[in-house]
This record gives C-alpha cells, structure tokens and sequence, in this order.
C-alpha cells in the first residue's frame, strides 16, 4: 500500500522533470497533470487520497486560487498539505495562503523544497524501518480499535490496556516508543496518576513520549496533564490526521532520544574501560577504591589488592611486534578476569601492569589467589606465548590504612618478586 502519493500540477515541461526527480530519488510516487481539470479528475480516481499536492503558479490566471478554494471543500482533502511553486516571491504571495495553501515556495528556493517533501512525506517511511511500537492505554474499546486502526495504517505495532495498572505490570518487557493514555480507565488509576509515576520510574519508559486524550475539553486538566509529564494533549473525538502526525513526531524525538542515550553509555563505557582488554581503567579504579576501602574499614571486613606485571614484555614486542604484545595483553586480561569475582575489580592500570582490587579477602587467601593467576598465566601460553608475571600482594591494615601506602607496599612487593627472579608472588612487607 502506497500511503505517500503525490500530485503534481505544473503546465511546464521542465519544471514537471525536476519535480519529478525531487519524488523519485525519495521513492515517492508521483501524478503529474497540466492542468486543474486534469486534477480533479486525477483526484477522484484515487482509492488513497493523496499525502500532498503541489501547484504551479504559472497556471491560467486565477486557477490556482480556484483549485485550493475547491479542493478544500472535498471530503478528503480539507486537511492535505497544499504546496505553490511560484517564480518569484511577491507581496501578493500572502493571499494564496488565505485560499488554502499551506506553503509556498519560489522556484529558487527548490532546495527548501526538497527539504519539506522529505519531511512530510518521508516520516512514515522513515517510520516503516523502526518497527514502532505504541501502547495504547484507554478503557473504551470503540476507541481503542479506533486508535489501533489508525497508527497500524502508519507502521505502529499497538499493545491495548484497559487499565493504567495493567500497562505498569508490563513495563519491564514491553518495549515501546510511544504511549496513548486516556484521562478515565478501568481500574483505580487515572491516565495523569500513571504518566506521574512513569515519570518517576527507574527503568526506559521514564523518557519515553506520553500523548494524554481526553473527552473533556478542559484547559485545566490540559495543563495538568502537561505538568505530569505528557509531552502532548488531545481532545476527544481523535481526528485521524491529528493523533497521526503527533506519533510520528513523538517516535521521530524518541529516535533522537535513543540515539543520544546510547551515544552516552557508550562515552561512560568508554571513559571507565581500558579499550585494549575490556578491562576496568585506572581512572575507575582509583574513583571506586577509595569508597570501597572506607566501607571495609567501617565495617571491619578484610581488603587486599593484588599487582602483577607481566615479566619481561619488552621482548615479546621487540620480537614478535606490538601486535602479539596487545595479543598477549588481552588473554592475560581475560585470564584475570575470568579468575576473579564479580565484585572484584579487576583494572588495567597501564601498559603491562593490572591490579586486582578484592574486598572480604584477606592476605592468605589473597596470596593464594595471586599464586593461582601466577600458575594459570604460566601454564595458558597467552597468545601462543611462554609468558610469566609477578605479583605483589598487600592487605589493609593499621599501617596500610589507605590506597596510597597499600599500592605502594604492592608495589614494591613486585619490584621485590622481579628481583628474586620474577614468576612467583610476594607479600608486601
Ligand atoms: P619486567 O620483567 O622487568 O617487567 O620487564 P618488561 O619488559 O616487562 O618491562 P618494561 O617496563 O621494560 O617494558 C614494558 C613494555 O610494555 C614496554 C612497552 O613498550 C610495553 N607496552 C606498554 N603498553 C603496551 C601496549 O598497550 N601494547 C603493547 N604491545 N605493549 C605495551
Ligand atoms: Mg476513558
Ligand atoms: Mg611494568
Ligand atoms: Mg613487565
């Protein structure tokens, strides 16, 4: 089914060609007559009313203004978007809105004009590609069918409730774009009641844009309904053109919306991760630690960090490149990883050091710990390699008492365990 079809009325050759260019690289369809005889006739064949007409002003003198003044006493098209090409702007332009058009354009301004065929015309298409999901919620259900009708013409899958209570038990799996909700519903809610409490719940659909209709045509209850959270407002009975175009702008803004929140858990995924291994950055890690070593304290629960690096790296970049060296590093990486809990915190603190952040562990099992990843890294071959690391290990305590001392005591730990000969675990003194 063709929903968007366009009509086009210009006596020109030429301008007829580009016209039909601007439609057909938008995979519009498009009928074009020369004149508005042919119009009219054109009109009454279409078993689909057009979504848009657009007139030249080059016809015969006055027919512009008679085709709008008689278009818009036809049934079907009291609402169609009416475009006039003319040749230059003039003062005169002014009236031919008063007769019905609802744009106009000269012909130097084509690209503007490509531009608003793009969006009236191309929003349901645009649409069709997303699978839009709207919840409908309403207690009428003449109206709920009506509704349904409507946006499945336009692409939408609808989900019906009767009762507010009913769409928030199905919050958490019912994924949606858009929500209708009626003021009265069966059930103790009202439509204002539940758009608060989505407005206020910890899960998607706090974003998500909300039209509320009602049969009351109160500016009271309009504005209190804006005031709760509804991004939209319609009065009962619905006209067809009027709760379509604002889905589609709402599904249009929830796109955006969506784009701009992944884009968001991308950059905090991003600033929190070491992009190499996948693994925690020293930058979470040093924000997360100090509150965790706190908490420990207070609670008197035992805290150790493990430190390992990797023994003797340089060589595996100088002799195999910097592409087995970031090889080595993931699976050494991975090894941590899948070794560790988790409420672990497992980070990469740079190049070939990591650290091992372990709450409830205290030095012995956390010495045991370190000497399991030291024989898991001996005996995995990372990357087809024969690699090793050493580790230093050091436990909260009276003197260790913040992240500074402890790392540092970690620290040296493994500066230790390098000079007694690396591959073994030492604990901090
Ligand atoms: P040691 O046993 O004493 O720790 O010797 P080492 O060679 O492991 O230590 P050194 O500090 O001399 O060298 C670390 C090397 O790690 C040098 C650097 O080029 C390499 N490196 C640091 N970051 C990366 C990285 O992201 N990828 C790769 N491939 N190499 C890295
Ligand atoms: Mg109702
Ligand atoms: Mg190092
Ligand atoms: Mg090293």
């Amino acid at each position: 089914m063709a929903i968007n079809k366009a009509l086009v009325v210009d006596n020109s050759k030429t301008s007829q060609a580009i016209l039909g260019q601007i439609f057909s690289v938008n995979d519009i369809e498009v009928d074009v007559v020369g004149d508005t005889e042919n119009a009219f006739a054109q009109l009454n064949k279409q078993d689909i009313p057009y979504s848009l007409i657009v007139v030249s002003s080059s016809l015969l003198k006055d027919e512009p203004e008679y085709f709008a003044l008689k278009l818009r006493t036809e049934k079907n098209y009291a609402h169609t978007p009416l475009v006039l090409l003319t040749t230059r702007s003039t003062e005169f332009d002014r009236s031919y809105y008063a007769v019905g058009y609802t744009q106009i354009f000269t012909r130097t301004e084509i690209g503007k004009f490509k531009n608003y065929v793009e969006q009236v015309l191309c929003r349901s298409t645009y649409a069709k590609n997303n699978e839009n999901k709207v919840i409908i919620i309403e207690d009428d259900l003449s109206q709920q069918l009506v509704l349904k009708a409507i946006l499945e013409s336009n692409f939408c899958e609808c989900t019906c409730y009767n009762a507010a209570e009913e769409a928030l038990k199905h919050a958490g799996d019912a994924e949606a774009d858009v929500i209708i909700v009626d003021f009265f519903l069966n059930g103790k809610m009202t439509g204002m009641e539940f758009i608060s409490e989505v407005r206020n719940l910890d899960h998607p659909w706090k974003r998500i844009p909300i039209l509320a209709t009602t049969a009351l045509d109160d500016p009271a209850r309009k504005y209190e309904f804006l005031r709760a959270g509804a991004n939209d407002y319609l009065v009962k009975p619905i006209e067809t053109l009027d709760v379509t175009v604002r889905v589609e702008n709402m599904i249009k803004y929830k796109r955006l919306v969506d784009t701009v929140e992944a884009q968001r858990e991308e950059m905090h995924y991003l600033a929190m991760h070491d992009q190499l291994t996948g693994l925690y950055n020293r930058h979470y890690m040093v924000s997360q630690v100090g509150g965790r070593i706190k908490e420990a304290q207070r609670h008197r629960i035992p805290y150790s960090i493990i430190v390992l690096d990797i023994d003797h790296f340089k060589s595996v970049n100088d002799t195999w490149g910097h592409d087995k060296g970031d090889q080595v590093l993931k699976a050494i990486a991975d090894i941590l990883k899948t070794h560790s809990r988790t409420e672990d915190i497992v980070a990469r603190l740079g190049g070939e050091e990591f650290i091992l952040l372990l709450a409830h562990c205290d030095l012995m099992f956390a010495v045991k710990k370190a000497e399991e990843l030291r024989a898991k890294i001996e005996s995995a071959k990372p990357a087809g390699l024969a690699l090793t690391a050493s580790f230093g290990v050091a436990e909260l305590s009276q003197a260790l008492n913040n992240f500074d001392s402890l790392f540092k005591a970690a620290d040296n730990a493994v500066y230790q365990a390098k000079h007694d000969g690396r591959n073994r675990v030492q604990t901090a003194q």
